[in-house]
């Protein structure tokens, strides 16, 4: 039997965050927990500012600024300069305006390259927007993971795609691929849903063109919360996104006729900022100040590593029980993944001993890594749930078969 290794005290801040007692919280990539600061940053805007100071608050307490101010605070997460990161809308709506955007950079080219099994609703942006231009303007190309790099042609204006795959939790090679779609003139566009607040990345270093990414998942910003954009500096000059809303335009508080886009990555905005959701992500986003990355990916490499190794022996013995997730630790996201006939009913029989874990269909069963509140003891605990729950066969009772609609 391998020691339980000693957590990070750096790293894990498990009083930081509001966690029912006795849970073992491994669905973060879901949705990140609660934290005293966001439920302080949301308490003060409901009781204060806006019981108390009503509409001056977009001023006296920089509502207004708030998406600016938010997206500087995730700039650091992702290896950027501040002000190339905006944080509004969803990741759906974020796709549609930089692909979009994308194509009239790229306008002798009309493919937008993505992967089969991408998370859907990237795909269906991307065949909402051919639908709008018509596929003489747009086209859709939906490849395999093994045939991304020979998709890429000078006939391809955008790649699209996801740097940590949400069913098995692989991670690209975000540098390679960006350096690779270079080569032949594509921009490429990753979705960080996966990534962000997760692993380390340098987007500017990378070069990369554009990303999205999520607020309410590795970032705690709660249900709901607002998504992420970045565009690098050499296309934010000439951006141009077709949801040309008033919060985008250069002056929205001088009711001109005429769209006139702002100079910066404002110009992404679209219409008025949910300002409570707002407060949450901002307050969540203090955990993240000073942290370094490198220690939150060696940390989460070394949970995961524990829990592996708390369950090998399943693994030897049970073949319905298998890991998805590429075993290459330089492959892996934070999360792992894996594959059963019965991944549902043992995610539900998981969840009933408070061990929050999540299933994807059509078989994935998966646990978030995520080490600011996450001990090895409790990811030990949970390995042995889970090999004792496979084991004695428990998840076969009748009370896990049935499924929710939010799974
Ligand atoms: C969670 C997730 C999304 C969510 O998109 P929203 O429009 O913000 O709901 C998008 N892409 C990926 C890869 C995700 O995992």
């Amino acid at each position: 039997m391998t020691n339980t290794p000693l957590d990070d005290p750096n790293i894990l801040r498990r009083s930081d965050f509001l966690l029912p007692k006795g849970t073992i919280y491994m669905d973060g990539n879901s949705l990140g927990p609660s934290s005293l600061a966001s439920n302080k940053a949301t308490q003060d805007v409901l009781n204060n500012q806006w019981e108390q100071d009503l509409i001056k608050s977009w001023n006296v307490h920089s509502w207004i600024d708030l998406p600016k101010k938010v997206g500087s605070k995730i700039a650091p997460i992702l290896g950027a300069a501040p002000d190339q990161v905006i944080a509004c809308d969803s990741i759906s709506v974020n796709l549609f305006k930089l692909l979009s955007a994308g194509l009239k950079i790229n306008d002798e080219r009309k493919i937008i390259v993505s992967e089969q099994k991408n998370f859907p609703t990237d795909l269906y942006i991307a065949q909402g927007l051919s639908e709008l231009l018509g596929k003489d303007k747009c086209e859709l190309k939906q490849v395999e993971k093994h045939e991304i790099e020979d998709a890429l042609n000078d006939e391809v204006a955008i790649l699209m795609l996801t740097h940590v795959d949400f069913r098995t939790g692989e991670m690209l090679s975000m540098e390679r691929i960006t350096k690779l779609a270079h080569q032949h003139g594509v921009l490429v566009l990753w979705d960080l849903a996966h990534s962000a607040g997760a692993v380390p990345l340098e987007l500017d270093r990378w070069n990369v063109d554009f990303a999205v990414g999520c607020g309410y998942k590795y970032l705690n910003g709660g249900p709901g919360s607002p998504a992420f954009m970045y565009v690098s500096k050499r296309h934010l000059r000439h951006l141009k996104q077709p949801l040309t809303g008033w919060m985008g335009h250069a002056s929205p508080f001088s009711f001109e006729p005429e769209y006139s886009p702002a100079e910066g990555i404002e110009k992404a905005l679209c219409g008025t900022p949910p300002i409570l959701s707002f407060a949450a992500l901002d307050g969540a986003l203090n955990a993240f100040e000073g942290l370094d990355m490198m220690q939150v990916r060696a940390q989460s490499n070394s949970l995961k590593l524990h829990f592996l190794a708390t369950v090998t022996e399943i693994l030897q013995t049970n073949p319905d029980l298998k890991l998805v997730t590429p075993e290459d630790e330089e492959r892996q996201g934070s999360q792992l993944s894996f594959s059963h006939p019965h991944s549902y009913a043992i995610a539900q029989a998981l969840i009933d001993k408070q061990i929050i874990v999540d299933f994807r269909a059509p078989d994935i069963l998966r646990l978030g890594f995520t080490p600011l509140y996450l001990s090895h003891a409790e990811v030990e605990k949970a390995a042995k749930t889970l090999r004792n729950i496979v084991q004695d066969g428990s998840y076969l009772n009748a009370k896990y078969q049935t499924r929710n609609k939010v799974t």
